[in-house]
């Protein structure tokens, strides 16, 4: 399933659902510490997204798709943002035009090539953004479906691709439940966000946090204890995308609705 049909399926399968406004995802910080404190690496790259402060203006997509050579005008994108517009009559509509490249230039809803919805304001009962991106996921996986090992996990919990290995068979694409995945147009090869790897190992933070206004993306080293992000992860509420998976996200969410997907 592509990440069109992704959301298209989002939106019938909420659609006549009561959301409640308190209905947000979160983890209980016991079980993230024990998870932080149960080996003895020194650095575990983990992100949040404040989906509070995210106002859908999409310069993360921007700077990602000029960071990492991916082409502009292709509709792929190692990182994405979601818009959800939630109805007082219990519809959910779900969009993300180019990825939100050029962020939401229109109230109208793209529901499919050429398919629009409008929804009028007085009928709107929350409205939201979403930044998405790979959740270089503790138990990965694409990794373990990936018979070359084109696709691994660096010691710091980051899952890489190697481009001169991949042979482009596509189980991993097929392999990761959040759709992350796609060909890359040139190479013909997997690709996917990896935190920026050439940035942050030097000291820097990801093209797409640095390029945020609003400071919706942040990253750090969940090892850290002094770390901003630890701080946070463990005294907020944060949300991780499809827990029951299993995969264990280093992705973690503040104001994560339960019906995001
Ligand atoms: S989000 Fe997908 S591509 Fe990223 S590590 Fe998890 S399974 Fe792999
Ligand atoms: S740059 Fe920040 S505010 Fe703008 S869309 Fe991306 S995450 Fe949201």
């Amino acid at each position: 399933m592509n990440r069109r049909d992704f959301l298209k399926n989002t939106v019938k399968g909420v659609a006549g659902l009561g959301i409640s406004a308190a209905a947000i995802e979160f983890l209980n910080p016991k079980d993230i510490l024990a998870n932080i404190n149960k080996d003895t690496a020194k650095v575990r790259w983990a992100f949040l997204v404040n989906t509070y402060k995210c106002v859908g203006c999409g310069f993360c997509v921007k700077a990602c798709k000029q960071e990492n050579e991916i082409p502009y005008d292709a509709n792929v994108t190692r990182t994405w943002v979601e818009r959800y517009v939630i109805t007082k009559d219990g519809k959910r509509y779900a969009d993300t035009p180019k990825g939100a490249r050029d962020g939401f230039i229109t109230t109208k809803i793209e529901m499919g090539k050429d398919k629009f919805q409008e929804v009028k304001d007085e009928d709107i009962q929350k409205a939201f953004f979403v930044p998405k991106l790979c959740n270089q996921c503790e138990n990965p996986p694409c990794v373990q479906v990936c018979p070359v090992g084109a696709t691994y996990q660096a010691p710091d919990g980051v899952v890489l691709v190697d481009r001169t290995w991949c042979i482009g068979c596509g189980y991993c694409i097929m392999g990761c439940p959040y759709g992350v995945r796609f060909f890359h147009p040139k190479y013909h090869t997997a690709e996917k966000c990896n935190f920026c790897y050439h940035r942050i190992t030097k000291g820097l933070k990801t093209a797409c946090v640095q390029a945020c206004p609003f400071g919706a993306r942040q990253i750090g080293n969940i090892k850290d204890p002094n770390d901003p992000i630890t701080k946070i992860i463990l005294t907020e509420r944060v949300g991780i995308l499809k827990e029951e998976f299993g995969t264990k996200p280093q992705v973690f969410y503040i104001g994560l609705d339960r019906e995001v997907k």
